[in-house]
């Protein structure tokens, strides 16, 4: 609900244009950081693929499917990829999202897309489906960039909170914290952090990297690379800068 207030608040305030900022990168680059800490500035809603694909797991009855066209999906067939550490059906994937990112352009509201799309057959369902409702000009894609050593090594040590699924970065500060700092939650390993299922993810991303850069640029969309190996507040300045003057911090 925490979400829906923020949203609200920014529109009382008059901030009229939509905007879509997409955060691109490897897993553990710090696209959930980087997008939380957008949406706390902004009051942009922060929609993260995994949340909404574990979401629809969570509240799925047994047996349930995804009708698309004249295609069906099972969702147990969907989690099973999913806990493989293999990326769920484009068409299923795309389709739970261009729902959600409908009701929250429906709204009014700005939009923050961590991760998605994941890949160029998802990115030809979503992109013209985001400029329609967006319009180009305001869709931002910022790649943030982390070395593949940096990758494992971030993902294998994190830790992700019970209640909020705040990512809790391995940094010496954070080794001895039971708690979420921010929501005081459990703080839990994910089944798809270990080391090997990592390498798979990573394999996959980098495969998919590249065309979906690729058809950023052929589409002309404005697309701008981020160092992702600095601290987390200066990668975040690096954003703040890349997004152009047009955006200012909003105070309450
Ligand atoms: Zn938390």
């Amino acid at each position: 609900m925490k979400i829906f207030n923020r949203a609200i608040l920014k529109n009382l305030n008059g901030n009229q244009i939509q905007k879509a900022i997409l955060l691109f990168g490897p897993p553990g680059a710090g696209k959930g950081t980087q997008a939380e800490l957008l949406a706390s500035k902004f009051y942009f809603y922060n929609l993260d693929t995994s949340r909404v694909l574990e979401e629809k797991f969570k509240n799925a009855k047994p047996g349930a499917q995804v009708k698309i066209h004249n295609a069906v999906y099972p969702v147990a067939d969907e989690l099973a990829k999913r806990k493989k550490g293999v990326l769920c059906s484009v068409e299923f994937t795309a389709f739970l999202m261009n729902k959600r990112i409908a009701e929250i352009h429906g709204l009014g509201k700005s939009l923050i897309l961590s991760g998605s799309p994941r890949s160029l057959a998802e990115a030809e369902i979503e992109m013209p489906f985001l400029e329609e409702l967006y319009g180009k000009e305001n869709i931002h894609i910022l790649f943030l960039d982390l070395p593949a050593e940096q990758t494992i090594f971030r993902n294998s040590n994190r830790r992700i909170c019970e209640l909020m699924r705040h990512s809790i970065l391995y940094i010496p500060e954070n080794a001895n914290l039971k708690r979420c700092p921010l929501d005081g939650s459990r703080l839990m390993h994910r089944d798809l952090d270990n080391v090997e299922t990592i390498k798979v993810r990573l394999e996959e991303f980098e495969q998919t990297a590249a065309p979906l850069e690729d058809y950023y640029r052929r589409h002309e969309y404005n697309l701008k690379k981020i160092n992702a190996d600095q601290y987390v507040e200066n990668v975040f300045d690096d954003i703040i800068a890349a997004l152009g003057p047009g955006f200012k911090v909003y105070e309450m």
